[in-house]
């Protein structure tokens, strides 16, 4: 079968194996089937050689959380992200990869009211406690005003299931952007969905239409700030994803609320106290090898908390991994074991994580999880209710 992979990234590969101790699935297993060197020797059996597309091939790609771990570690810059993504597009053209229900799941995060809608629903019927517990939904909100517009210096992405499920990270983004002296837009319904899941899961024809939509509903050239490390990732690749100019030109307004806080920090600093709280960081993979502006959360975090302790893991994922969780939950609770044996270690009070899908992960396990920008509102908002403290 045609992959469609290019033959010189395919060929890129020196089978070195320096990647696999980065590779959470390979950690978890020891199977090399699972590991990027094995996925990647599977590719080239069935573009190069023929060989069929089994269960078992089929089942490597699956497991695969596309957390780009062996990406940064490769020393000799093979594209794993870009070769994984081909591999899993031309598998869904034909029906070998992502289950009619996962597409089906997928329809109303493009459909703004009808995910609101149906959120509610969940919403209401967590309260009467009739939701179905195999979901493992985090608390979902029954109502939720909009976020009001306070200028047009910077758009603040607000997206999909974050938006329906917590809006709060947006309007805490929101308070400490202000608090920096910029004037807020959120991009609301016009923008509903960058197509980053879609992207995630081989639906390469939705993820495009997602991302046309997006540019075409934030034209001019101001800053395009997001608070979800997934979407930040897919949307600084628009213009590889589209190959249009148009899409490069957008993709290099796109920031991480993160980092591009840490650049404007100006004014923030002047204006809050330190928390009393020991903050253990957990860089999401979109972050950290995507996006790599991890650092930028330390930045921001530091003025603003009583100590950040490091995860003694290297970064290494926690199984969230968009709707990897859902779809492979043994492997994803086995990653995710390694991540909260670091968080146990670090004993810390609270752990930031800059990605929604991490944070409900973990949260699942017990974890108390807050985005950075939610821990600086609060120092925000302690600050300005304190004796002497700001306005
Ligand atoms: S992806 Fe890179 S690090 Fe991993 S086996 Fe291939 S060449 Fe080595
Ligand atoms: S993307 Fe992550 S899970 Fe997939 S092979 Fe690379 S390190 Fe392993």
């Amino acid at each position: 079968m045609d992959l469609k992979l290019d033959p010189d990234e395919l060929a890129s590969c020196v089978q070195c194996g320096l990647c696999l101790p980065h590779c959470p699935t390979f950690r978890v297993s020891g199977d090399e089937s699972r590991s990027p060197r094995g996925r990647i020797a599977l590719m080239r059996a069935v573009q190069n050689e023929g060989a069929p597309v089994t269960t078992e091939v089929l089942r490597s790609f699956e497991t695969c959380v596309q957390c780009l771990g062996c990406e940064t570690a490769c020393p000799g810059g093979v594209p794993f992200g870009h070769l994984m993504e081909t591999t899993r597009a031309s598998l869904a053209d034909v029906h070998a990869l992502t289950p009619w229900w996962l597409r089906a799941a997928f329809v109303p995060l493009a459909h703004p009211r009808l995910l609101r809608a149906g959120s509610r629903a969940l919403a209401v019927s967590q309260r009467l406690r009739i939701a179905p517990r195999r979901l493992a939904l985090p608390r979902l909100p029954l109502r939720s005003p909009p976020l009001q517009p306070s200028g047009d210096d910077v758009y603040l992405f607000t997206g999909c299931v974050m938006d329906a499920w917590q809006r709060g990270v947006h309007r805490d983004a929101q308070q400490v952007i202000e608090a920096a002296g910029f004037g807020v837009r959120a991009t609301g319904d016009r923008a509903p969905c960058c197509g980053a899941l879609q992207g995630h899961a081989g639906l390469a024809g939705r993820a495009r239409r997602l991302a046309e939509q997006t540019i075409r509903a934030l034209p001019g050239d101001r800053p395009i700030l997001v608070d979800s490390a997934g979407c930040g990732a897919a949307m600084k690749l628009y213009g590889h994803l589209l190959d249009t100019d148009e899409g490069r030109a957008f993709s290099g307004r796109v920031r991480d609320v993160n980092e591009w806080l840490a650049a404007h920090m100006g004014a923030l600093a002047a204006v809050a106290g330190p928390l009393d709280l020991r903050v253990a960081i957990q860089d999401p993979c979109h972050l950290r090898h995507a996006q790599r502006v991890h650092e930028s959360t330390r930045t921001l975090l530091a003025p603003f908390v009583a100590e950040i302790v490091e995860l003694d893991d290297e970064g290494l994922c926690c199984g969230a991994g968009g709707a990897y969780s859902i779809l492979e939950p043994s492997t994803a609770a086995r990653i995710r074991a390694r991540k909260l044996a670091a968080i146990e270690r670090a004993g810390a009070d609270v752990v930031a994580s800059a990605n929604p899908g991490c944070s409900i992960h973990l949260e699942r396990a017990g974890v108390t999880v807050a985005h950075p920008v939610t821990l600086v509102a609060r120092a925000l908002r302690s600050g300005a209710s304190s004796p002497g403290g700001a306005a």
